[in-house]
């Protein structure tokens, strides 16, 4: 297998991965950005983004993002449909390994080897499920309005949830669904304001306060699994009560996308991974290594080389355009890094 060598690895293909190749494309130091399982990240699978500047009446998330990966292209950045399944940063340069497989399996698909001088982790976070979904898990179970909206159509649904994804996702839902049920494990939004004002003002949805999912029902028709609804339970009494329904959207937020850096970066106990930045957040400790290296650059983890930045550190933001202004810091940290590497410098 031949061994491609970059300056820099970007890993991630959201707001986070794709701003950081912009900056280091424009900083010639030519990106390959592997793009993963998710191009475009979290924002392909929303809907209006209004909260973008630049965008005075919004934007659609894959529009946004396509706009982005267009414009890294322009400066020279190589954004290859690739998923990373293996990184070994244990010294420099480092490997990645990828495969094509658009699933991101390694078992199938091309597999290529890469080195880096250094690597911009931008691998976000993705959508949690509940563990209950069984055979309706994408069969009537979903965590994309977007994508799968639009079978609901004259449909009752359900999204759980209370956060601004929540409240995003019914709001869309309701240009197909008769109703949407709103499930919440508590009797008050997380949600901003001004979501939930939007929301209450929508006479297609209703609410199920302190109420959690217990079962997701379904029978078998033809042969093919078909959800039929949930059974909720009462947080408040532990009563239980069915709620019929065909199709179920889960809001309940994300985890990190970090696991092929287990035992090789630092991570919070949930799985983010840790920069100089995320020092400024409560309940974070340092772990070992990363005060003692690089005091000026806020996104370099516990390997020096290695930055990261945007979904898969935040804990605390998590929006786009954090998440893309981190992504510049980081591409930033890693130009001035590669600068002082003098020894390194033949490499790039
Ligand atoms: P989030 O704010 O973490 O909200 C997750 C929601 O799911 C919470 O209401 C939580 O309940 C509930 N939940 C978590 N685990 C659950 C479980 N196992 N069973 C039932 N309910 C569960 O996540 P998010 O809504 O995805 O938002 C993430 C970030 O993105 C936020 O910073 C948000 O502002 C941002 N965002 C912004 C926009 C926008 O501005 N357009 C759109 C989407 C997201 P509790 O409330 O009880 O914890």
């Amino acid at each position: 297998m031949s061994v491609t060598h970059h300056a820099v690895i970007v890993i991630g293909s959201g707001s986070a991965g794709l701003t950081a190749a912009l900056y280091a494309a424009r900083a010639n130091l030519a990106p390959v950005v592997f793009e993963g399982k998710e191009p475009g990240g979290q924002l392909t699978l929303t809907t209006a983004v209004d909260n973008f500047p630049g965008f005075p009446d919004g934007i659609d998330g894959p529009e946004l993002m396509d706009l982005m990966r267009k414009q890294v292209q322009r400066f020279g950045a190589d954004c290859k449909w690739e998923t990373v399944f293996e990184v070994d940063l244990a010294k420099r340069p480092f490997r990645v390994k990828t495969t094509d497989d658009p699933s991101g399996d390694p078992a199938s698909g091309t597999i290529r080897e890469y080195t880096s001088s250094s690597v911009i982790v931008a691998t976000g976070a993705s959508a949690k499920w509940l563990g209950l979904e069984g055979p309706y898990l994408g069969n009537g179970v979903s965590t994309c309005a977007t994508c799968d909206g639009h079978f609901y159509r004259g449909k009752e649904i359900a999204v759980v949830g209370g956060g601004d994804s929540a409240i995003e996702e019914a709001t869309f839902l309701t240009r197909f669904a008769t109703k949407v049920t709103l499930i919440h494990r508590r009797d008050s939004l997380r949600a901003s304001k001004i979501m939930q004002d939007r929301v209450a003002k929508n006479p297609k949805v209703e609410y199920a306060w302190n109420s959690v999912v217990e079962e997701v029902v379904g029978e078998k028709h033809d042969g093919h699994n078909v959800l039929t609804g949930v059974k909720l339970r009462s947080t408040k009494d532990q009563s239980l009560r069915d709620l019929k329904l065909h199709g179920l959207f889960l809001a309940i937020g994300h985890v990190p996308n970090t696991a092929i850096f287990k035992n090789q970066l630092a991570t919070t106990p949930e799985g983010y991974l840790l920069n100089r930045t995320a020092l400024a957040w409560k309940g974070i400790e340092a772990p070992k290594g990363l005060l003692d290296t690089l005091p000026n650059y806020g996104t370099a983890t516990t390997v020096e080389g290695v930055f990261a930045c945007g979904d898969v550190v935040d804990t605390h933001y998590r929006q786009a355009i954090t998440a893309a202004g981190s992504d510049c810091a980081a591409a930033m940290d890693c130009e001035k890094w590669l600068e002082s590497t003098e020894g390194e410098k033949s490499q790039h």
